[in-house]
């Protein structure tokens, strides 16, 4: 059994698939970093979505978006948020609201949150307006389509990656017969 910490409210858990990190993820985690002493972003395995990165890659590619971010850390973890809150000492989990569309399953996931640990609070944070659509699902969509589109939605270093993994994506137009 893992020792439990005291829980801070000065240490923040932000969780999420990271699949891949986008530039909505980097500005709540920077705002975030301005709020708390540390923000500890946890990279979770989502087994209902289909992986673009393997989960170390995505912890390699936020680490080195954020590397001059001295207060953010990047981490993985398996099971329950709010046991991995408790277990890491962090108080506060921040989860980003962007359209109404969120906030069905995020106010259900709060009250199970509760339940099952009342002594940790969530955070919601809402987007600048820029970033209300930035979501991963929408860069694995594009990605394949054609990845050179993608330089405005994701830091530098996943741009790249995303270059390497798919240089053509499918720039190249099927044409029909007429
Ligand atoms: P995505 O929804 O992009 O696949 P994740 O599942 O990794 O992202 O979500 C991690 C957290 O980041 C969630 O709390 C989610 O609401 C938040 N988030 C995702 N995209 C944005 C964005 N564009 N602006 C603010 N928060 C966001």
């Amino acid at each position: 059994m893992t020792a439990k910490k005291n829980l801070s409210s000065r240490v923040a858990l932000y969780p999420g698939s990271f699949d891949p990190v986008h530039n909505g993820h980097v500005h709540i985690i920077r705002r975030a970093a301005k709020l708390f002493d540390r923000v500890i972003v946890a990279v979770a395995a989502n087994p209902d979505k289909q992986p673009l990165f393997e989960i170390p890659e995505r912890v390699e590619l936020l680490r080195e978006a954020l590397a001059d971010a001295g207060n953010v850390e990047v981490i993985t973890f398996g099971g329950l948020t709010v046991d991995n809150a408790k277990r890491l000492g962090a108080g506060v989990i921040i989860r980003g609201l962007r359209l109404v569309s969120d906030f069905e399953s995020e106010l259900l996931l709060d009250m199970h949150n509760r339940r099952l640990e009342p002594g940790v609070e969530t955070l919601y944070m809402m987007p600048e307006k820029e970033y209300i659509c930035f979501n991963s699902s929408f860069v694995k969509q594009i990605v394949k389509l054609d990845s050179s589109r993608l330089s405005d939605y994701v830091p530098a270093c996943v741009f790249k990656r995303l270059r390497e993994k798919y240089p053509t994506g499918g720039a190249s137009f099927p044409v029909s017969s007429r």
